[in-house]
């Protein structure tokens, strides 16, 4: 299929995305059988609420996310295998909207929220967040107020990181929202339920980006890697604001991933689940997620405190 075949519209920054994004959503919902289906299974998740001192997490079963879930992710599986975000390697059926000349609008047929979006570059480049902060903003102000966009580093949550990609979704239902109260300004600490992270919000959002970018760097400093940290990301225009959550990581999955028998518990946390959205992709394993459990795991694939406070210290 061409890039021509594919693109149903054409946007850039600045442009309103959301009735190119819509009628992309609902072309695709009519054509392409796959997200037809994922959307159906979404319908009927199960998911319930649980609390630590003030704070909510949903925790969601959701057996669609099996398999990025269980993502091998190591570079020798990733090398091995073909990458699923090139386009020669897309459904036939799916198609997108360009935003800019780099970046694809595409639907994802395993939601974890409404109107979930994978926004995928066209070129088969390494996930890497330097340089592209203010391009999240721009997103997520061109995608409304009701929606946000999400970052997953290669070693912290992103099934393909090989390929850059960003993913969007409605931002109704994301607990976090409630545990920050903060003016404009400069970042604040969030400290809720095991996790550790800093909240950016300001009014300019090219200033805002440089700080996100800054902050991100300074990171890699002070852990001492050459590499981009690990990090989860989630940005969203909140009343007018462009607003940062940013979720240092100590550790992709936590040991219960990895554990047995009645021990595990199928949860590879990335910036959905560290935003409050627990996603658990084995049935079974659902009610083992309570909230001691899930405080302890949200502790254990956060930033440690000692490394969290030596880089709130570079950045004051
Ligand atoms: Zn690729």
């Amino acid at each position: 299929v061409s890039w021509t075949e594919r693109l149903l519209a054409s946007t850039t920054v600045g442009d309103d995305l959301r009735a190119p994004v819509s009628r992309m959503l609902e072309q695709q919902r009519r054509t392409w059988t796959l997200l037809a289906q994922g959307e159906a299974s979404f319908a009927k998740i199960v998911s319930r609420s649980i609390e630590d001192g003030g704070s909510r997490v949903i925790v969601q079963s959701n057996p669609g996310r099996r398999v990025s879930t269980s993502a091998k992710v190591d570079p020798t599986s990733v090398a091995a295998r073909p990458c699923f975000l090139c386009e020669k390697n897309l459904p036939t059926d799916e198609r997108g909207v360009a935003f800019g000349d780099d970046l694809v609008i595409f639907a994802n047929p395993f939601p974890i929220v409404a109107d979930h979006l994978s926004i995928v570059s066209r070129a088969h480049v390494p996930q890497k967040i330097g340089g592209r902060v203010e391009e999240m903003f721009a997103l997520a102000r061109g995608l409304g107020p009701e929606m946000m966009v999400i970052y997953n580093g290669p070693a912290c949550g992103a099934s393909a990181p090989d390929h850059f990609h960003f993913q969007a979704g409605a931002s109704n239902v994301l607990p976090i929202t409630h545990d920050v109260r903060i003016s404009t300004g400069a970042y604040v600490l969030l400290e809720a339920f095991g996790r550790r992270a800093l909240v950016f919000r300001g009014s300019d959002a090219r200033a805002l980006a440089l700080s996100v970018e800054r902050a991100i760097s300074s990171l890699g400093r002070v852990l001492e890697k050459s590499e981009e940290p690990m990090i989860n990301i989630v940005a969203s225009f909140e009343r007018d604001q462009p607003t940062a959550y940013v979720f240092p990581r100590e550790k992709h999955r936590p040991a219960c991933f990895f554990a047995t028998g009645e021990d595990q518990i199928l949860w590879s946390p990335g910036a959905l689940d560290m935003a409050g959205i627990a996603v658990i992709a084995d049935p079974d394993h659902y009610d083992r997620v309570t909230s001691r459990v899930a405080r302890a795991v949200y502790e254990e694939v956060s930033l440690s405190a000692e490394s969290f406070r030596r880089w709130t210290e570079v950045l004051s």
